[in-house]
């Protein structure tokens, strides 16, 4: 569908991604004259790439939760999740022929488990509201000329009473993720963040990792040995790999560690591969296995951790040979206890945006109003989803970031334009 130019758009929306789609709904459905431009030949390439092509589209926090489980700047995100929060997300799309499901009380997927339903609902309403989304079109520059938005693309420009930038972040680039967005923030002022790739597996200095990777370690609880970063923990599923660590827990922390990372260069963890067993649970546990029946220490061990991880172990406390467990004494048994308890593994790099789920920094929140997420430096401008300094863990935190935040973006370009007066920071 091509836009017509004889008039300025009402609004104007870069970015056809979740946060981009979802802004276009809202602000269409208030009669306004919208359109999304999008720089790859198909629009919500990064939604169909989502949750393994399945989108797990949020889950079941309560708002108050959610941004605590988001944590740093998570209660920026109370006004989006107040218009369009778990349950509301459920019944807008339910409303747009996409019905959802929870099978394991947390994440909330769309019924038929296909990513592309997801993605069919939110062009089937866009094309019932008749937006345009013009495809293959990378918008190169913005402006406010004269009262009006002008968004350059190699074939011309847009002109629009209100622009809203839903340009995404860098995490996959081959869904069209391009970092543009940042530079159209930074030329009406904005401040953009270092960014960082988060949700993303990571390298490590120790090569035993290549060995285990035969297994998935439940629970297993990740901690930053660094004294001034030790709050920084996460307990989950433990993947390892030929040069390192991924799994959901590694996801989830890597957003803490890419940080760390540029600014020490290397990051020391300890590792709890036994479900939080501490120091002083082993020593128990050795004095009861002493008093029992002689057998090889490896084969108790074997008890509690695969084949190969006993080795790692056996060979980061020194133990060598054949050893049974009456012969586990003195400075070895103190040994392999704390190396149980806290593996020492070193994080020396990420695998980069390629492998990355979300991109943590960006546009600067203090520069947004978060009841309507227009700009504080620009009036009817509007940023929303994965550009924004926002970024969740993994279990739907993102997407629903991203189609909470287009939606109050919507909400407010659509109430902002001309006609109805401006007054920047508020909406109906
Ligand atoms: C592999 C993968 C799996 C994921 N799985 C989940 C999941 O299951 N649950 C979850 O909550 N989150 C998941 N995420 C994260 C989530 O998909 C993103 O956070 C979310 O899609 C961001 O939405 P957005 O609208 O901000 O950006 P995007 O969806 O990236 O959309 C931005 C759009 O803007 C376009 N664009 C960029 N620059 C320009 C320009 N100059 N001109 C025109 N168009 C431009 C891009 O091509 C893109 O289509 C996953 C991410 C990845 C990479």
């Amino acid at each position: 569908m091509a836009i017509p130019t004889d008039n300025p758009l009402d609004v104007l929306i870069i970015g056809g991604g979740a946060s981009g789609m979802v802004a276009g709904i809202q602000a269409a459905r208030g009669g306004r004259r919208v359109a999304i431009v999008e720089r790859s030949p198909s629009p919500g390439r990064k939604l169909l790439a989502s949750g393994g092509q399945r989108c797990n589209l949020s889950n079941t926090l309560d708002s108050e939760q959610f941004m605590d489980r988001v944590g740093r700047d998570g209660r920026f995100m109370g006004p989006a999740l107040e218009r369009l929060g778990g349950p509301k997300l459920r019944e807008f799309f339910h409303g747009i022929g996409v019905a959802t499901v929870v099978h394991d009380g947390f994440r909330v997927w769309p019924e038929t488990r296909k990513s592309s339903t997801v993605l069919a609902g939110l062009m089937g309403e866009l094309e019932r509201l008749s937006v345009p989304v013009v495809t293959s079109c990378e918008v190169l520059a913005t402006s406010f000329e004269d009262g009006l938005f002008q968004t350059r693309h190699a074939a011309g420009s847009f002109a629009s009473r209100e622009l809203i930038i839903a340009t995404g972040g860098l995490a996959l680039p081959k869904s069209g993720a391009s970092g543009g967005g940042y530079g159209f923030a930074e030329s009406f002022g904005h401040k953009i963040t270092t960014r960082h790739p988060a949700g993303v597996p990571v390298v490590t200095a120790e090569d035993w990792t290549a060995r285990c990777t035969a297994h998935t370690i439940g629970k297993a609880h990740l901690q930053v040995a660094i004294k001034k970063h030790s709050k920084v923990a996460r307990t989950g599923d433990l993947i390892f790999t030929k040069n390192g660590l991924r799994g959901p827990v590694v996801l989830d922390i890597s957003r803490e560690l890419s940080p760390l990372l540029e600014r020490y260069g290397e990051v020391p963890l300890h590792l709890n591969l036994c479900r939080g067993r501490t120091q002083e649970d082993w020593q128990v546990l050795f004095k009861g296995w002493r008093a029992g029946r002689p057998r090889p220490l490896r084969e108790a061990l074997g008890e509690h951790l695969p084949d190969e991880l006993v080795d790692v172990m056996f060979e980061l406390s020194g133990i060598q040979g054949e050893v049974t467990v009456q012969q586990l004494k003195g400075q070895p048994r103190d040994d392999l206890a704390r190396t149980l308890s806290r593996t020492p593994i070193t994080v020396t790099d990420h695998t980069g945006y390629d492998g990355a789920f979300v991109t943590r920094g960006g546009a600067r929140l203090k520069d947004v109003h978060p009841e309507t997420l227009e700009s504080k430096l620009q009036p009817g401008l509007y940023l929303c989803g994965e550009v924004l300094d926002l970024d969740g863990p993994c279990g739907g935190f993102n997407l629903q970031w991203a189609f909470a935040s287009g939606y109050l973006a919507g909400t407010g370009a659509r109430a902002m334009t001309k006609d109805a007066g401006h007054v920047p920071g508020r909406s109906t």
